[in-house]
């Protein structure tokens, strides 16, 4: 029996053993559990920080990004743009993105601010493209238009509007003759005026015969309406002496002395140069059109197809 109780002893305390090894090995169990749990739990909670933490990395960078790329978009269109208001909420938002970033910012505001400073960066970028757009849809017509021009040039563009044939020395107006007898080139102070509003380079006044130079001064103040300034004389009386002289240094280009229309105190000439009442001026064509009733015209022979065109050169016929 002792053999038996020991064995039964043994047996219950074999039989005990297990029931106590179980014991030990449910409750180390239970703590290994317990300690794995507590371990998974601050396992679980690092790794949430750490992705919290890996969030808030990743959209500040993605911010910063954004905040850069629209700096240089910004930048970029300056000048650029129709409307410069795109441009001013673009700097708007990124200096929004700016004070978020001085400091620590959660990722929901950082996507928040990226997609505001990217929206408005992409509307800034499609405003530059329309105005660069409308300058090269604005360039190519000018340079069709300019090719056109030269395909088909003006009739008169290859014809110098103000030409002239006077190539010799300068001659200026000539004052009455005290004791003139009236013939060309040789009239008296008595049958001449001067005009009233200009006097030649020299200080010269224009003298004409006295009904051709009053009705150029109502010529004159119609002329003064139209363009806002005086008619402006080149050369009006020029008596026989000078008319001697012209002959002699320009040969037949001049008038035989006693011939000119301008010895006769019944000729004007405009200024030739800078052009102001060339072939195709204003000026002339006013001339032409309105001259007439005051008495002064151009001659046959002056006109452009005439024998001797000189667009400067008017006579009273009055
Ligand atoms: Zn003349």
């Amino acid at each position: 029996m002792l053999g038996a109780g020991g064995t039964g002893a043994w047996a219950w305390q074999d039989g005990r053993r297990p029931a106590a090894a179980d014991d030990l090995t449910s409750a180390r169990a239970a703590a290994a559990v317990s300690d794995d749990a507590s371990q998974v739990s601050g396992l679980t909670a690092q790794a949430a920080q750490a992705a919290a933490q890996g969030l808030t990395d990743q959209s500040r960078a993605e911010l910063q990004q954004a905040v850069a790329a629209a700096r240089a978009v910004l930048d970029g269109s300056a000048g650029q743009v129709s409307d410069d208001a795109v441009r001013t909420a673009l700097a708007s938002a990124l200096t929004e993105a700016d004070q978020a970033l001085a400091g620590t910012v959660a990722p929901a505001r950082a996507a928040t601010l990226t997609a505001s400073v990217s929206t408005a960066a992409a509307q800034v970028n499609q405003a530059q493209q329309a105005w660069q757009a409308a300058r090269a849809a604005q360039a190519a017509a000018q340079a069709a238009a300019k090719a056109r021009a030269a395909a088909s040039p003006a009739p008169t563009s290859s014809v110098d509007p103000c030409r002239t044939t006077y190539t010799g020395p300068p001659f200026w107006t000539s004052v009455p003759t005290a004791t003139g007898d009236g013939s060309n080139g040789n009239l008296p102070a008595s049958s001449m005026t001067a005009l009233s509003w200009t006097t030649d380079s020299h200080g010269t006044r224009f003298y004409l015969l006295t009904p051709a130079a009053q009705a150029l001064e109502r010529l004159n103040v119609a002329f003064r309406a139209a363009f806002g300034h005086n008619l402006d004389i080149d050369l009006a009386y020029r008596d026989y002496a000078t008319q001697v002289a012209m002959r002699a240094a320009l040969g037949t280009v001049a008038a035989v002395p006693g011939t000119s229309p301008h010895g006769y105190g019944k000729a004007i000439d405009v200024p030739e140069l800078p052009c102001e009442y060339g072939w195709n001026s204003a000026q002339r064509a006013w001339l032409l059109a309105h001259g007439p009733s005051f008495g002064w015209v151009q001659p046959a022979w002056a006109l452009q197809n005439g024998s001797g065109p000189e667009y400067w050169h008017y006579e009273y016929t009055g």
